[in-house]
């Protein structure tokens, strides 16, 4: 055994070991010394896992079984990362047609569910365990703490509230919990000039150290403030998250808070895949969670890791879910890896440089005010699966109609989605139709959002 097999098999793994399914903040601890290790340490780790990852999916999880069987492919074959790319991407939409086929038919089950839409509209019903929900909350915790966004900091989260519809105990629960945290929730949802100038009068109240944004909601509310003249507070720190930052929104929030701002990348069939550091120089990938390619499709040679600079499909592997194991699943994203060097922070985790895609149109209200619409969007998730696609579309005289893909929707649900998307816009008309499919726009994409101009 060579030094680095040493080194692993006595202090590492044994650290990995403990490390996991243990609480949240004894990860986390862990996840900061990590950070840190060598390129070929982390490596070394992940193969570990991906090992005890593939090992479980391929004696417990029927759908991953089929698939490595019918290629001749065993878990123990497996001696480098690179071995991985023999097992096929999956998609979402094969997920949504495999369904209970990729759940595990042994412990440690999904009892955790959760509805996505993904960028393309299509809900899929994902689940994952308890041990994963530590992993994901640490690794949150860790991103978000590079941004200044600790546990106790005071934090503004200029965020989607969505259908959440507690009970009273629940809310006084979370109510309780918030404020222990020093965390405020504002609705992002709309932003006509009256709820900016709420928000702007709430941070010259008290202005918080942190803001936690959806990006387009937290340019908005930045570009207002720019325009108003109205910032009297000092630096705030920015975490943006859930879309695309781009860079006259980051011009924008600089103006409007100060130079420290930030971009994450997460999604949430896995949580958060990348995050900014504090030497704004690209966001580093979550590898002790997630095995992250970018792979370059398509090219008559087959697929290919990107390169430096390259632009790729982002492929994922998660590590410790074993409930319902995503092995090199598709995102729908793309993204741009990063340079090969080490970042001035001094964390080796490598970096991507941008994310495509994970941008929606904005919606008017009945009054003319912005609407995020990623957040309108996922309104139609409380749906459930039983869409099996859906878009909408705001026309030019302003009314929405709202596309699912499904044969029904029976009147009650049908009131609750529009009582829920008219809490956004306003009085303006709103119809539900259930098609049998929904079109390519001409560009040959199927867009979550379309406004008609
Ligand atoms: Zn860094």
């Amino acid at each position: 055994m060579d030094a680095y097999g040493a080194l692993i098999s006595r202090v590492l793994h044994p650290a990995w070991e403990r490390a996991r399914g243990r609480p949240t903040m004894r990860l986390l601890r862990y996840l900061e010394q990590t950070e840190r290790r060598s390129l070929d340490e982390l490596r070394a780790l992940q193969l570990g896992a991906l090992r005890r990852l593939l090992t479980h999916a391929y004696h417990h999880v029927p759908a991953h079984r089929a698939v490595m069987v019918s290629l001749g492919f065993h878990p123990n074959d497996v001696k480098s990362l690179e071995d991985l790319t023999a097992v096929p991407i999956t998609t979402r939409a094969e997920l949504r047609a495999q369904g209970e086929a990729h759940l595990s038919t042994a412990p440690p089950f999904p009892t955790i569910r959760k509805s996505t839409s993904g960028s393309t509209g299509e809900p899929l019903l994902i689940r994952y365990d308890r041990g994963s929900e530590d992993w994901r909350q640490a690794t949150k915790l860790r991103g978000y703490a590079w941004a200044g966004a600790r546990i106790g900091a005071s934090t503004l989260h200029y965020w989607g509230v969505g259908r959440a519809n507690p009970s009273r105990f629940a809310r006084a629960k979370i109510t309780l919990d918030r404020a222990l945290k020093r965390e405020r929730y504002v609705d992002c949802g709309r932003r006509g000039e009256a709820d900016l100038d709420a928000v702007i009068a709430l941070l010259r109240r008290s202005p918080p150290e942190v803001i936690v944004s959806f990006s387009q909601a937290v340019a908005d509310l930045a570009r207002h403030v720019v325009a108003r003249g109205a910032r009297d507070w000092p630096d705030i720190r920015v975490l943006c998250a859930a879309e695309r930052l781009f860079p006259e929104d980051r011009a924008a929030i600089v103006r409007a808070f100060g130079p420290h701002v930030f971009e994450t990348y997460g999604s949430r069939e896995v949580m958060l895949i990348a995050a900014e550091c504090e030497a704004h120089a690209g966001m580093h990938l979550s590898m002790e969670n997630l095995l992250v390619e970018i792979i370059v499709r398509g090219e008559p040679s087959g697929d290919r890791p990107a390169r430096p600079g390259e632009t790729g499909d982002v492929i994922v592997t998660d590590l410790h879910n074993y409930g319902m194991p995503f092995i090199r699943y598709a995102t729908g994203d793309m993204a741009t890896l990063g340079e090969d060097t080490r970042c001035a922070c001094g964390r080796t985790l490598p970096r991507i440089a941008s994310v495509d895609g994970r941008s929606t149109e904005t919606f008017r209200d009945a009054r003319g005010g912005r609407v995020n619409g990623l957040l309108m969007s996922s309104l139609v998730l409380a749906l459930g699966d039983r869409v099996r696609a859906f878009q909408l579309v705001q026309h030019r005289d302003a009314a929405i109609t709202i596309r699912l893909v499904m044969p029904s929707l029976p009147p009650n649900d049908e009131a609750l989605l529009v009582r829920d998307v008219r809490r956004y816009v306003g009085e303006l008309p709103i119809r539900v139709e259930c098609v049998a499919e929904i079109p390519l726009s001409p560009s040959g994409k199927r867009p979550l959002v379309v406004i008609e101009r």
